[in-house]
């Protein structure tokens, strides 16, 4: 009988419902011709395993994509902050070749006034003491005005100083705490890796007690919704409401598994998992 069916369904036009009649054939032969309902109930257990197996995969792929951003954005920070202490560096520098140059300045000014003053001291000719007195007057001018001009640039050294340390202080403390948190993701993706490749391995056994065609109908409506297993709870699917027919009832309950005729997602039948759900709903 199995295989008679197998063969009008091989030349029947494969449509969701046609599925769905095919999948509940298959059940009611997987489980008259073993006449077994253990089996069908560990099929579904089976298919929750996958489920709940998978869902953990999902998850810990998602906890790893999110650790690799959280890595990649404080890696991105550490240079950037770097560069803004290298930058108030070079400002500070600058600063303070700038103020080296204004004292050279001064110095060398200064010199020429005492030059002048002595040379005033020995002139004996009033034409040239009037034009000495004037060059040096006007120089005393300059003098004044060199002198301000340190003092500014002594007053910005010094802001630019305390800028300087308080940005490297800052930074390096956040470069600090940058690294400590890279190093605590870096071992946080290392678990997840392995929770991932042990998972994966749990999810490779767990493809072996589930026939192919149910776990091709499984990857097809995994990829559809999030729950493509749900339990009949008052004899309706819980995640449509559509109401599962008696004789499919019937089916389910021998069964352990079957699709819904609405959302063709697989429903199974928890005796304990209903009990429980009751409970929550009073
Ligand atoms: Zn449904």
């Amino acid at each position: 009988m199995v295989f008679k069916l197998c063969l009008c369904i091989t030349n029947y036009k494969l449509t969701s419902k046609n599925i769905l009649i095919f999948f509940s054939y298959r059940l009611y032969n997987f489980t008259s011709s073993s006449g077994v309902n253990m089996v069908g109930q560990s099929l579904y257990k089976s298919l929750k395993n996958l489920v709940s197996i998978d869902k953990e995969l999902n998850e810990t792929i998602s906890k790893i994509e999110k650790t690799k951003t959280i890595i990649e954005k404080d890696q991105i920070q550490i240079p950037l902050l770097e560069k803004e202490i290298e930058e108030s560096e070079k400002e500070y520098l600058n600063q303070k070749k700038n103020l080296d140059l204004l004292e050279l300045d001064a110095k060398s000014l200064k010199e020429k006034e005492n030059t002048l003053k002595n040379r005033l001291e020995n002139i004996q000719n009033p034409k040239e003491y009037k034009a000495l007195e004037k060059e040096l007057k006007s120089l005393e001018l300059k003098i004044l005005e060199q002198e301000n001009e340190l003092v500014n640039s002594w007053h910005k050294l010094e802001s630019q100083e305390k800028t300087l340390n308080e940005i490297k202080k800052d930074n390096l403390e956040k470069i600090k705490q940058l690294k400590e948190s890279i190093e605590h993701q870096e071992k946080a993706l290392k678990d997840q890796n392995e929770a991932e490749k042990n998972l994966k391995v749990k999810r490779e056994k767990a493809l072996k007690d589930i026939p192919l065609d149910w776990l091709n109908s499984y990857e097809r409506m995994r990829h559809k919704v999030v729950d493509p297993i749900v339990p009949v709870i008052d004899s309706v699917c819980s995640a449509c409401y559509y109401k599962v027919l008696r004789q499919d009832l019937t089916k389910l309950k021998q069964a352990g598994v079957l699709l819904c005729r609405n959302c063709y997602r697989f429903l199974y039948y928890d005796f304990e998992e209903e009990k429980d759900e009751k409970k929550e709903s009073f």
